[in-house]
This record gives structure tokens, sequence and C-alpha cells, in this order.
């Protein structure tokens, strides 16, 4: 089964449900008009169906490895990689003034599903670059961005992300890396930081790592954290690399999946490194990274489920196997009952997620460009939406994926088991899943419950004369009030519950919008609002048990 990027269903998306039309109509995306998009989209899919997708094997197979002290990648991924600068991909999103191409972030979001789609190990790379390019662009001098920023958006370098040490994963205040003044302003950055995506390779010359440290005297937490710049080869003014920093690759991870990502435990040894932003603003910096990256990592999630559903829509097509009852059937799995199921669940949840990663990017552009706080709000509310619900779709519609194979799905060479192993770590990483509905219940409701009401009320528009829409609308509203008032562990013991029953009934939401545009599209939005959406009120209930129950029973093996 071939790869073929999903551009029917992404126009239709952007032109019909969520009126992409008004980010163009912006001064400051006004190129980002239907035929740019169309004719970016066109680009995006050819590059990612004709050249990355074959590589999607190779970097399963063929992980990248270490060999004294040099990592190498997978097969064809140094070529992948020029392929995705060349065409300007990694600048997308990036200001022109440093030679990127200014685009939206809705657009970039889109690519970006297209390209992790067609291969998600070489994709993370880029999707590293822009969210380096984003901070970078955000907090640091003038002449920090000057010597950096046209060589990542080219391509030319490449960037990484240095939060995580072996005792700093989700808590990040944790972390234990020094950086110390230097006499000529810079500092000499000393650390050990573990599961570095894309930490070394052989596809740009120069590495740029960011990194978060402490200064000496700095407070514990994330308040005393800064952002440091730590390139693998520090370059001259003009951008000329020159000696190699004191820095190196420990070990690569051997991991579930996603093996043609090279995953480093990084070693930093009194590394020169440049700060991004104020002393102790690091956090602050590296949230500009994040945030941009949770979206990215919400359609990656994204990019696997849409992955996952083509091959299992191929493979029903073709797999004969028993007698349906159905008159008038194909003769293949497709036919019975059971196996539809499977695939109309995939097909709306995928759909659902898709709506909610570009509707984020939507308010996200309009933020940007109109400089509105309630587009940002309702940008922010979405984030953890997006990131949670993209990726657990992504693992859920992987894994329906390889039952639908069958046995053949539990053979590496359908691919179906690849999808299942890659999507994993995407509910992990950037914030685990369980993080981001912490982080909707508590901060994103932190405005005293704006945000969230404003959505539930244009989710009440849409619900006239859709009783499935209203009753989930009401118990949400309900769940809302209620973790309002809740104090934050009982508001945390029902996070998740809350996030997905939120999620599913906004993909009720954009499901109605769009059957009201296209009858054809009617069935699937009857099946996400009676079927998918029937979880809403339980989820809801869920969400409002508070956190006694759980601490109730020991947990301990009796
Ligand atoms: C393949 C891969 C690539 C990665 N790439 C990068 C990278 O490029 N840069 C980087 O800096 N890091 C990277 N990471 C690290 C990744 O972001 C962390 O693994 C992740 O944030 C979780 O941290 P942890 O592994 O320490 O898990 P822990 O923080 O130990 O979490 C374990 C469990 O406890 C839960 N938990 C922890 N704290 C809380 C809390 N306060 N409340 C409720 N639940 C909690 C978590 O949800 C999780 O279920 C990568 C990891 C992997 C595996």
């Amino acid at each position: 089964m071939t790869y073929r990027a999903p551009l029917t269903e992404m126009h239709f998306l952007l032109d019909h449900v969520l009126n992409a039309a008004r980010v163009a109509k912006t001064p400051r995306f006004a190129e980002a008009d239907a035929d740019t998009v169309a004719a970016i989209l066109g680009e995006a899919a050819k590059l990612a169906e004709n050249q990355l997708a074959p590589l999607n094997r190779a970097g399963d197979v063929h992980p990248a490895r270490l060999e004294n002290g040099i990592v190498h990648t997978s097969p064809g991924f140094p070529e992948g990689y020029r392929a995705i600068a060349e065409g300007g991909w990694i600048g997308m999103a990036a200001a022109e003034a440093h030679g990127g191409m200014g685009m939206p972030m809705f657009l970039t979001s889109c690519v970006n599903e297209i390209l992790a789609s067609a291969c998600l190990s070489l994709s993370l790379n880029p999707l590293m670059c822009q969210g380096q390019v984003e901070a970078i662009d955000a907090h640091a001098s003038e002449a920090l961005k000057a010597l950096y920023l046209p060589k990542l958006i080219s391509g030319q370098w490449s960037g990484t992300m240095n939060l995580t040490e072996a005792q700093a994963g989700s808590d990040v205040g944790a972390l234990a890396s020094k950086a110390v003044p230097n006499d000529d302003g810079s500092y000499a950055v000393t650390g050990q930081k573990i599961f570095i995506s894309w930490g070394d390779h052989d596809c740009a010359e120069n590495i740029v790592h960011l990194v978060l440290a402490r200064l000496p005297g700095a407070p514990g937490g994330t308040k005393g954290i800064s952002l440091f710049i730590v390139p693998k080869f520090i370059p001259d003014e003009a951008g000329n690399l020159g000696v190699a920093n004191s820095l190196h690759v420990v070990s690569l991870e051997h991991k579930m999946g996603l093996h043609g990502s090279p995953t480093a435990v990084m070693s930093y040894e009194g590394a020169t490194g440049w700060m991004v932003g104020e002393a102790g603003g690091g956090m602050a910096a590296m949230f500009t990274m994040m945030n941009n990256a949770r979206l990215g990592v919400g359609i990656q999630g994204l990019s696997q489920a849409e992955l996952a559903l083509q091959k299992a829509l191929a493979f029903a097509a073709e797999r004969k196997q028993g007698r349906s009852p159905i008159a008038g059937g194909t003769g293949m799995i497709l036919d019975h009952a059971d196996v539809r199921r499977n695939l109309m669940v995939m097909k709306a949840q995928t759909q659902a997620a898709r709506a909610i990663c570009l509707d984020c990017a939507i308010s996200l552009d309009l933020a940007h460009a109109n400089g509105d706080d309630a587009m940002q709000a309702r940008a922010a509310f979405l984030t953890p939406m997006a990131k949670a619900f993209g990726t657990d779709t992504g693992c859920e519609v992987a894994n329906l994926g390889v039952q639908v194979h069958g046995g053949m799905g539990y053979i590496e060479e359908t691919g179906a088991a690849q999808v299942y192993r890659d999507a994993r770590i995407t509910a992990i990483y950037e914030g685990t899943n369980g993080i981001q509905a912490m982080d909707l219940v508590g901060r994103k409701l932190g405005d005293g419950g704006a945000a969230a009401r404003a959505l539930l009320a244009e989710i009440s528009e849409t619900a006239d004369g859709s009783p499935e829409l209203q009753t989930s609308q009401t118990a949400l509203t309900k769940a809302t009030e209620w973790m309002l008032g809740a104090d934050m562990n009982d508001r945390a013991a029902g996070a998740q519950p809350y996030l997905r029953a939120f999620a599913l009934t906004l993909g009720g939401h954009y499901a109605l919008k769009a059957a009201a545009v296209d009858a054809a599209r009617k069935p699937l939005a009857d099946f996400h609002l009676r079927q998918l959406m029937s979880a809403v009120p339980g989820l809801c209930k869920m969400a409002c048990e508070g956190a006694a129950a759980l601490y109730a029973d020991p947990l301990a093996a009796s």
C-alpha cells in the first residue's frame, strides 16, 4: 500500500468547516490564499509520496547507529533531509526576514502531517528545527538571530531541544545541568541530557542544541532555569564552522519504534554556550518551543492515524475471509460488520483529531495576525487537546489497524506493526498525555473558565437540532463547572476523561458542520455523534468523581 496525502480531506476541512480563509484575510498572512495553499500542499504531497514514504521502512529496519563517536542515520535519510530542506519546508512558518516563508501555522501543520505520515522518524528532525527557530526568533539577541536563524531555516544546520535528564523528565524543574559565565559573555555548560531526539546525525553540517541549565546560585525549580544555544561546532561571526565544542554523544537508545530517529544521551563538558533570553527565563523561552512542538506532536499522532487508516482500508478491500450476510458486498473482509466498525471508528476519530489540530493552528494564526487575546486563549485551550487527543488517536487507530490486518498485522511486512510501534512515543514525549490533561484542567481553566465556556458556546450553536451534541454539550458544561470548583487533585483525577469528553464533543461539532455542507459526510457524522460521542456523558461522570477513590485501594500487591 502506498501512502497518499489526504489533500481532498484537508481542503474540505479548511474551506468548509474551519473557514481558514479568515487567515488569508489578515495582512500578516495575505499570501496564504487558496491557490497558494493548494500549490504548497500539492508539492508537499509529491515530496512525501515519492521521496520520503519509501524511506519509512528503511528507518525501521536499519536504525541510526553510533560508531566511533559518529552517528550514521538510516539509508536514504541524509538525502531525504536535504530534499525537505531544499524545498524550504523547514522554514515554512519562519519569518521571511531570516529566509523563511512566513506561512501560517495551519498550512505548516498540514505539511507536517503529510511529511510525518510518509516518514515519522525523519520528519521529527525538521519539526525540532521549526520549534527551535521559533524560540530563537522570539527570545534571542539580534546577533544570535542573525547568526543562527538563516542556517537553521535553510537546513544547513539543524536544531535539538535538551530538557530531559535522568532525574528530570516531566519535572523539568529538577534538572541539574549547570552554566557558568565565561569572561567573554559566553557560558560553560556542563551536564548530561537523555533522550535527545536527533541529538547527533550526518544530515546537517552543524547541530545546534538548545539546552536548559542553571546559573551558579540560581534558585531551585523552574524559576532558576536559563536557556543556552550550544552548537556542536562553534561558528565565527560569519557562520563559518570553527572548533568542535566540548560535547559528545554517549550512546543511542534502543527503542520500541521510531528507529530512524537517533535518540541520544548527550554529555556537555564545559561546552561553550550563549544565553537565549533572560537569566532565569529559560522555561518561558522553552515554552515557545514546546507549545509549537505540542501541536506538532499532536499532528504526528494524527499522521500515524491517517497512515494506519489508509493501510487498513487497503487491506480490508483485498482480504477475502468468510462471508457476510449482506447483499451485494465485495466478498472481502470489508463487508463484515465488525471490521466496518473498526474502520468507522478509525476514520471518525482521525477526522476529529485533524479538525482539532487545525482549529488550534488557525486560532494561533489569527491570534498572531490580529494580536487577539481571545484567540490566543482559544489556541492555548485547544493545544493540550490537540496533543493528547491527536496522539491517543494515533495510538488507538494504529492498534485497530493491526487488528483489521489480523495475523498479518503482527507480521512486519505489512507496515501496520511499525505504525503501532512508531505512534506510541507521541503520547509520551513533549509532555505525557497525562500532563497535557492536567494542563487543561489546571492552567487552561485558570482563566476562570472563559476559554472553555467560549468553546462550549460555539458547540451549543451547532448543537441546535442535534440531541446527541446537545446532550454532550450539557454534560461537558456541568463537568467544566465542577472542575472550576474542585481542588487540584480532584481535577487531576478526572483530567484525562475530561479532555477526551471535550475532544469527542468538538469532533461531533466539526462533523455536523461538515455534514451540513456535504450530504455524503452525513453517515460518518451520524456515526461520530451516535456512537463515539455516546461515551461523553460517562466520561464526564468519571471526570467528576474526585481523587478519593483512587487512593482507597493501596495498589501494592496483596
Ligand atoms: C524517543 C524519545 C524521544 C525524546 N525526545 C526528547 C527530546 O528531544 N528532548 C527532550 O528534552 N526530551 C525528550 N524525550 C523525553 C520525554 O519528553 C520524556 O520521556 C517525557 O517528558 C516523560 O518524562 P519521563 O520519561 O521522565 O517520565 P516521568 O516523568 O518519570 O513520568 C512517568 C509517568 O508518571 C507520570 N507523571 C510524572 N509526573 C507527573 C505529575 N506531576 N502528575 C501526574 N503524572 C505524572 C507521567 O505522565 C508518566 O505516566 C524523549 C523521550 C523519548 C522516549
